[in-house]
């Protein structure tokens, strides 16, 4: 993808503290906590917005932590039963022990909400404005949108595992794999979020319940991309009865942590699926993505405020706190989506774990807790005698 700024002449308008590229969560928490702090801030998004996320909008609780505003007002429903499934039969049911329920959120509204609690501290936020390039020229950024330019001291790349920024500012290409949900409209009360294993190769599918409907997604984690996933979630709604005839499909690509990487350059950070955060055994990337916009918004403003290693304590503050436990996340999905049915036998049922798994996605337990125990366990599926 070239950068059209390499070539285009533009007339700049004023000069911000900071450009954020993308209105999901990491740029929304990234904008909440710049204009928080009294710096300027303008973020671009390509959709109108509200804009449509494709997402199962499952939310640790623990995200709630990172904000100083209530987040009720669009948490749709709370979740604190889980049901397990293999190809949707043998359940086992576990409730989550943790400290808060999980939230199910639609992201439109979700994300929307962010970007408006930035708005009130006076962040300006432009929907329906693509960035069709950036360029360090002198001490600045010149940030070029289909509506005009911005000059910005620092720029937040957050434009999501389908947006141009890393590639612009000069990072490696980064995996993407293929994740898919299908919306489906219901007046169910189901208060269980649902996850089967079985039915997809090398991976899994999430039914996660909202008021008016569940978002059932699904995705792969190991392996070749699955080029059926339409199917696979078509097979799942019709074993469990679900009316389909008013149901939606959609497709975004994934940006799974994959290693450690640098995360800042001049006057510019990643955040988010740009950085490749989501996680490498759940694909859970609200929470990381509301951390690292967070966590670049800090940085920022502490460069701004004179601190020359703070853009470079970023990179090392997301391999710290997120980073090297997705290593142990990666381990994980490398071992149990190749053998899932061992997975679900000696992992999934046992009531310890699936307590640990609800723990981890609640932010209230880390993988390098558990995952020792867990690819012993693993192993010992595999070779008799062993775990
Ligand atoms: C099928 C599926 C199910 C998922 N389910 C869950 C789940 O239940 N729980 C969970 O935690 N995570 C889930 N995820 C992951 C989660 O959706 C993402 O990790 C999360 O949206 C990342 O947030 P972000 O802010 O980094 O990027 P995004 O939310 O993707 O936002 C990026 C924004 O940048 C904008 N943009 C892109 N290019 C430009 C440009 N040139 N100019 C201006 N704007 C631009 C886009 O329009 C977009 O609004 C799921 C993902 C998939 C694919």
């Amino acid at each position: 993808m070239t950068n059209p700024m390499d070539t285009s002449a533009s007339t700049a308008i004023n000069l911000v503290d900071c450009v954020v590229v993308g209105s999901g969560p990491a740029g929304g928490a990234a904008a909440y906590h710049l204009a928080k702090r009294g710096r300027s801030v303008v973020v671009f998004d390509r959709d109108v917005l509200p804009r449509y996320k494709t997402c199962s909008g499952g939310v640790s609780p623990a995200v709630g932590a990172w904000f100083d505003f209530d987040f009720s007002p669009v948490i749709s429903k709370t979740v604190n039963q889980i049901r397990y499934t293999w190809k949707v039969g043998d359940p086992v049911d576990a409730t989550l022990n943790t400290s808060e329920p999980m939230w199910m959120v639609n992201r439109s509204e979700f994300d929307h909400y962010i970007v408006q609690q930035a708005q009130s501290h006076g962040a300006e936020v432009h929907g329906g404005t693509t960035v069709l390039g950036v360029k360090f020229k002198g001490d600045r950024w010149l940030v070029k949108t289909d509506k005009g330019d911005v000059q910005a001291k620092y720029v937040i790349a957050a434009d999501g595992a389908t947006g141009p920024m890393a590639k612009w500012l000069g990072f490696g290409d980064r995996e993407v794999r293929m994740g898919a949900v299908l919306e489906v409209p219901s007046q169910d009360n189901n208060p269980n979020a649902q996850f089967d294993f079985g039915i997809i190769k090398n991976g899994f599918i999430w039914c996660l319940p909202k008021a008016g409907g569940y978002s059932i997604g699904t995705g792969t984690f190991r392996g070749k991309d699955n080029e059926d996933l339409k199917d696979a979630l078509l097979e799942y709604a019709s074993l469990k009865g679900l009316n389909i005839t008013q149901a939606k499909f959609h497709t975004h690509p994934m940006c799974l942590w994959t290693e450690d990487q640098q995360l800042h350059t001049r006057n510019a950070l990643l955040a988010g699926e740009t950085a490749g955060l989501s996680d490498p055994f759940t694909a859970e990337g609200i929470r990381p993505a509301l951390f690292s916009g967070m966590k670049a918004a800090l940085a920022i403003d502490g460069s701004l405020a004179g601190d020359s290693q703070a853009l470079a304590n970023y990179t090392t503050i997301i391999q710290q706190e997120w980073g090297q436990d997705m290593i142990w996340a990666q381990k994980l999905a490398n071992i149990f989506y190749r053998v899932p049915g061992i997975g679900y036998k000696v992992g999934v049922k046992r009531p310890s774990a699936t307590d640990r798994l609800c723990k981890i996605m609640c932010g209230e337990l880390k993988y390098a807790d558990v995952a020792n125990r867990a690819l012993k366990r693993l192993s010992g599926g595999l070779i008799p005698g062993l775990g």
